[in-house]
């Protein structure tokens, strides 16, 4: 591909050789052993996630900061931006998302909040590839709404009876292991709930259905059922009662991996872009040669600069030890709509083409809808922020 537009100097600011040789061995996965495979991924509907997972086990990359002594990398929040920024140029929302899954949303609070015993279960064979985790929160009654739940699960000596369901869960249909929010006690508030690890060959577990979507075709989606799923009580992650406070905790982890992404895909797909119209003739002469195109990219370009300076805002603010949940939110409801509208206006500037199938904006349009939904949609994020406010 030609240059990448809007690689700014400024990233020296930020970057050592350190991360440059980190970003290097990821950009290096992502070309020889994603990237070719993601128009069979796609139209298989899901990625050999074990295989994959196994391979990027294998390099350490499902574990840049977690504890070695789990197997991870250790490193801090600037080797996992590079991380998470670089798994921005796969092509295809699904496998990011599939590894976010893995990496950001199912063990975070494993890895925070898990007993020993749990950590040696399941955080680290997640990191070493070993396993493929999903997590279990949104049910078909309860999305946005994460305390309107009903999945129950009682105790019973020494085990967890868990009955209920889960809806539209990533990587569900192939996980060995759903962390999943369960309610523990009818009492209104907050402290209902538990997370609670659940392996997926445990009897009375079941994936209804693989569910068909608009986007992220990539990455399987699940339809989950537990039917008296008997789990040991020692698989509760930290106190029971408290696991809506840590899965609230797990959900920073989740937006902070969304935004990367947005901003580096939609800055690939503005180069992808601008290569089509500079050689695209209408009216006689290519299309970049309209002043209103290509003012439209730079003022893309712009907020895209303002979307990944949050980023790394949060990231020293990460470093520095302080709390990260309003920029974190800010950063998402930012990139919902901007990745959104940058999707749109590529596929404007591709006419019929850019409507076909083959062509490469078509499946970002599809999967750029997502943000603006998954891990709590706009709406959620704004009124997060309202409550932050105090409005
Ligand atoms: C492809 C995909 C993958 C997913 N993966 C996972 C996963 O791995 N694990 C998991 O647990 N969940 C997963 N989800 C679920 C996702 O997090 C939810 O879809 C999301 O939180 C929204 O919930 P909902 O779909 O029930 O929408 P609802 O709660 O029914 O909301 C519908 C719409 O109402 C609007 N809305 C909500 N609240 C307000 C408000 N206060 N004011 C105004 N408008 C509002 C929003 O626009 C929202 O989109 C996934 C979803 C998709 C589509």
């Amino acid at each position: 591909m030609s240059p990448r537009y809007g690689t700014s100097q400024g990233a020296r600011l930020y970057f050592g050789e350190e991360h440059e040789m980190l970003r290097k061995s990821v950009a290096r996965f992502v070309d020889r052993e994603i990237n070719p495979y993601m128009d069979q991924w796609e139209q298989e509907g899901q990625a050999p996630l074990h295989e994959l997972f196994k391979k990027m086990g294998d390099l350490g990359l499902l574990g840049i900061r977690y504890d070695p002594k789990y197997g991870g990398q250790g490193l801090d929040s600037w080797f996992d931006l590079v991380f998470v920024e670089e798994l921005g140029r796969i092509s295809g929302a699904g496998i990011s998302t599939a590894i976010g899954v893995q990496t950001h949303m199912a063990t975070p609070a494993l890895a925070d909040f898990g007993s020993e015993y749990l950590k040696e279960t399941y955080l680290q064979p997640a990191i070493r590839g070993d396993m493929v985790a999903a997590i279990g929160v949104t049910e078909a009654g309860a999305g946005s709404d994460v305390a309107g739940l009903r999945t129950r699960a009682r105790r019973e000596g020494d085990h967890y009876v868990i009955n209920g369901s889960k809806m539209f869960i990533t990587n569900g249909c192939q996980a060995d292991f759903v962390t999943t929010l369960c309610r523990t006690d009818d009492k209104p508030g907050y402290h209902s709930f538990s997370l609670i690890v659940v392996p997926t060959n445990t009897p009375g577990f079941s994936v209804g259905q693989k569910l068909d979507k608009l986007g992220l075709r990539s990455s399987d989606t699940g339809l989950l059922y537990y039917d008296d799923v008997r789990v040991p009580a020692e698989n509760l992650i930290g106190e029971e009662g408290e696991g809506f406070i840590y899965q609230m905790k797990q959900f920073q982890h989740e937006r902070f991996f969304a935004i990367p992404p947005a901003y580096v895909s939609a800055q690939e797909m503005i180069s992808t872009t601008v290569d089509y119209i500079k050689q695209r003739q209408v009216f006689g002469r290519p299309l970049i040669a309209n002043q209103v195109l290509r003012h439209r990219l730079v003022e893309w370009m712009t907020e895209l600069e303002c979307l990944k300076q949050l980023t790394y805002h949060i990231v020293r603010m990460k470093e520095a030890g302080l709390d990260v949940t309003r920029e974190v939110t800010m950063g998402k409801l930012y990139a919902g709509p901007l990745i959104r509208k940058i999707a749109d206006g590529c596929l404007q500037m591709y006419g019929g083409m850019g409507y076909m199938s083959e062509t490469p904006v078509s499946r970002f349009f599809r999967d750029a809808r997502l943000y603006s939904i998954g891990g709590g949609a706009d709406e959620v994020m704004s009124e997060i922020l309202c409550k932050l406010e105090g409005f």
